[in-house]
Formats: C-alpha cells, sequence, structure tokens
C-alpha cells in the first residue's frame, strides 16, 4: 500500500464532489418551474373559489329580484284598494301596509345594489386571475425553455464526470476499493474519505487513537474512522492529491 492508491480515490471524490455541484444546479433550476407551477395553482383554486362565490352571488341577487317584483306587485295592489276604502280606520291601515311595503322594497333595492357591486368585484378578482395564469402561463414556457437548455448541459456535464470516475473507479486498488464503496454508501458527495488532523477525523473531528493514527500514516493497514466510519487517508496522500 502506498499513497499513491489513495490519490485515484480522492480524484474520484474531488469529481463527485463536482457531480453533486451540478445536481445542486439542476435542482435548483427545477425549483424555478415548480415556484411558478405552485403559484398558477394557487391561482387557479383562487379563481375557482372566486366563481363559485360569483354563482351565488347571482343566485341570491336573483333571489332578492324576484322578491322585489312581488313587492311592486303588492304596493300596486294596496294602492289600487286606497282608491276603494270607506272609513277612516281603512284608510290608516293601508297607509300603514303602504308605509311598511315602501320600507321594505327600499331595503330589497339597497340589498341588490350591493349584490351588483359584489357581482362586480367578484368579476374584476376573477379577470385578474385569468391574467396572471395567462401571463405566467408565457412566462412558464419561456423559463421552460431557459431551465430545459440548462439541465441538458449540467447532464452533459454529469455524463462526462461519471465516464471518468468510472474509468478511475477501474484503476482503483481493490484493497481500497470496497471499503472506499462501503464509505461512500453513507457520503457519496460528502467527503467519503477524511484525513487525520492533529489525530482528529477533519470530517467528524472523532479523536482517532495513536496505533490509529499511526496505521494510517504509514500506511500499514487501512483504516477507517470510529466516528463516522469514512476512509481514513494518509496526509501524504493528500498533499499529492492537491499537487494534482
Ligand atoms: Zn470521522
Amino acid at each position: 500500500m502506498n499513497a499513491e492508491n489513495f490519490r485515484t480515490l480522492l480524484e474520484i471524490q474531488s469529481l463527485e464532489n463536482l457531480v453533486a455541484k451540478h445536481n445542486k444546479t439542476i435542482a435548483s433550476e427545477t425549483s424555478r418551474i415548480t415556484l411558478i407551477e405552485e403559484e398558477r395553482s394557487s391561482k387557479e383554486t383562487k379563481e375557482c373559489l372566486l366563481k363559485k362565490q360569483l354563482e351565488q352571488c347571482k343566485h341570491t341577487a336573483s333571489t332578492a329580484e324576484k322578491k322585489l317584483f312581488d313587492y311592486e306587485k303588492s304596493l300596486e295592489k294596496t294602492n289600487e284598494h286606497a282608491l276603494l276604502v270607506t272609513s277612516q280606520g281603512q284608510a290608516q291601515a293601508i297607509q300603514k301596509e303602504l308605509l311598511k311595503l315602501g320600507e321594505e322594497k327600499n331595503k330589497l333595492e339597497d340589498e341588490i345594489l350591493s349584490f351588483i357591486e359584489q357581482q362586480e368585484q367578484l368579476e374584476s378578482e376573477i379577470q385578474a386571475c385569468q391574467n396572471y395564469l395567462q401571463g405566467s402561463l408565457e412566462t412558464l414556457k419561456e423559463i421552460q425553455e431557459e431551465v430545459d437548455k440548462k439541465i441538458f448541459s449540467e447532464k452533459k456535464s454529469i455524463a462526462g464526470l461519471e465516464k471518468r470516475i468510472k474509468s478511475l473507479d477501474e484503476q482503483a486498488p481493490s484493497a481500497l476499493k470496497s471499503l472506499f464503496s462501503e464509505a461512500n454508501k453513507n457520503y457519496r458527495y460528502r467527503n467519503p474519505i477524511a484525513f487525520l488532523e492533529k489525530g482528529y477525523c477533519n470530517q467528524c473531528h472523532y479523536a482517532a487513537n495513536k496505533i490509529k493514527e499511526k496505521a494510517v500514516d504509514l500506511l500499514t493497514s487501512v483504516e477507517t474512522c470510529e466516528g463516522c466510519g469514512r476512509l481514513l487517508a494518509p496526509q501524504t496522500a493528500k498533499a499529492a492529491h492537491l499537487r494534482g
């Protein structure tokens, strides 16, 4: 075993970290689309709700209008009766009735007016929703194109990196490969290879004992960190890797 054996793995680790960066870009590009889609979906829900409210409002207004028509008929009839009264008592009763009907008619007219205002308000809100949905659909298409292009190029980069990783993996010494792939199961994209810095794992900061530290440095055996399970590489390998 020598430090060179770790170099291949460290290179794989560097390339894997680059893959992770590209994956992060893909995720952030995808989220641009998701965000617009979520906003659109919530607007669609709002539009649907407003339409229901508008239907309800129209229905209530039409009921009130029918009621108003009935009041107007009653008023007409009462006015006709007023012409036929024969006593003071009857005249008073009819006046009272006319007053009452008149008040209710006014009240109903106010209600209908307010329903009309509500309808106008709802219709303008629905229109705003529809304008938004139409505008954002165009934006979505434009951004989707941009995002697709970006993701395509990111995936191409990833494919290139993975090809290099695969070929390096074939060159990796078998003695280290199984421990590396074991550490990679848990720490892929998060540095499966660690170094001991002054006796501490540089990833999880677990303190290694002196015997392990020596074994790692002198490459007498392949060791993993007891704290995190990462494969421990000697400092010499790190220096060689950094030199490139
Ligand atoms: Zn560790």
